[in-house]
């Protein structure tokens, strides 16, 4: 197998010129700098899958009328308990946050609240969104739906027929960072396979079926005419909660679902989340004591770590020793950068 070579790039600089790329495509500061800190982040916690790399399909995303830069987040139904919030192909960086800090405040207030964000173009690594509600104080779950042209089969299908619709949760603890569980619901998350495709190396089997339905380790069969699909994690769990995501994320509020969704090219998620706040319950001390007294059973044995752990010290390395940009993943920065008038994507 061929050494990938990659370009180091301090964290730093990556996240200054993501912010001026979407300066020069039309982002107004906050939205370009809310945009960079996420996908960077994503990058400092390992999931390269979710940072940077995707620039190239945002802006394909904002020519395609997929994306509508600078939009404001609209609450489309408040009945208290619950509150719908319509982002109209915003950026999903901005919509996202807006959102929760809608369901922050409300859970403050009321002890908990239920906020869904519809039609929002993608909004990344989802543990961003738990981690935003833990910094708060808050416990959080969230349910979310992708629509971006089916990808992942049902267990005990061969074609493809969801997205890989996500699933976070995040526990807040005192003076430690939060328990975040985050991962797609499908084997590996699509853009795994992208970086993989991109760096020119296999991904684990079982992860892919070809357009065949056979199994296979080649991430190039995700992307041939007609194209693979991806496995549900955990069988037929998997797909339960894959389901679940695509009913309480989208169904349930009118948001688009995969089986009406485009193909197009752009992403488009939608985002049940429950916001908790046990400040507000009265149990905050209850909760703090036993969640520890649970973390320290769990972990009482060598090799078991907590969700959460493996992108903390992914981000102690990478910011020490810079975020690691395959060459592919290079070239398409640098031929976005260009399309939006600038020299390029790492000239200043
Ligand atoms: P993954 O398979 O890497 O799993 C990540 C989760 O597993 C994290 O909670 C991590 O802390 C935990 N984990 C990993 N190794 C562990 C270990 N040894 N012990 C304990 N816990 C461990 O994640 P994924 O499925 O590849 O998803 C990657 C990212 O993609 C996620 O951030 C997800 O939100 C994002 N995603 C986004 C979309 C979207 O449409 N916006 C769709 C799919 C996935």
């Amino acid at each position: 197998m061929a050494e990938v070579n990659y370009t180091y790039v301090p964290w730093e600089q990556l996240q200054a010129r993501t912010i001026a790329v979407f300066r020069a495509a039309g982002s107004d500061l906050r939205e370009a700098q809310l945009i960079a800190e996420h996908l960077v982040e994503a990058n400092l916690r390992g999931h390269d899958s979710h940072g940077v790399g995707v620039v190239p399909m945002y802006l394909r995303s904002q020519r395609a009328k997929g994306l509508v830069l600078n939009q404001e987040l609209r609450v489309a139904i408040d009945t208290g308990a619950m509150l719908i919030c319509d982002a109209g192909l915003g950026a999903g960086q901005v919509m996202a946050h807006d959102a929760m800090v809608l369901g922050i405040e409300r859970a403050r207030d009321e002890g908990s609240a239920i906020v869904s964000l519809r039609n929002s173009h993608h909004i990344g690594r989802i543990g961003h969104w738990a981690e935003q509600c833990a910094a708060a104080g808050m416990v959080s779950i969230h349910f979310v739906n992708v629509v971006a042209g089916a990808i992942v089969a049902p267990f005990g299908g061969t074609q493809a027929r969801l997205g890989t619709n996500p699933f976070a949760a995040a526990f807040p603890r005192a003076g430690q960072p939060p328990v975040v569980v985050d991962f797609a619901t499908s084997t590996l998350a699509s853009g795994k396979v992208r970086v993989a495709h991109n760096k020119g190396v296999p991904i684990p089997a079982g992860a892919l079926l070809d357009n065949q339905g056979k199994p296979t380790t080649d991430p190039g069969k995700l992307f041939e005419t007609p194209p693979g699909a991806l496995t549900t994690f955990g069988e037929h769990k998997g797909w339960g909660l894959m389901l679940a995501c695509e009913l309480l994320g989208a169904a349930l509020v009118g948001a688009p679902t995969q089986h009406v969704g485009p193909g197009t090219g752009t992403v488009i998620n939608s985002m049940f989340s429950v916001i908790v706040s046990p400040e507000r319950l009265g149990t905050a001390g209850l909760f703090a004591g036993e969640l520890e007294a649970v973390l320290g059973w769990v972990t009482s044995e060598d090799g078991v770590r907590l969700p959460g752990q493996p992108e903390l010290d992914s981000r102690i390395v990478r910011i020490a020793n810079g975020i690691p940009v395959d060459p592919a993943t290079l070239d398409q920065l640098e031929a976005a950068a260009r399309d939006v008038g600038m020299n390029g994507f790492l000239a200043a």
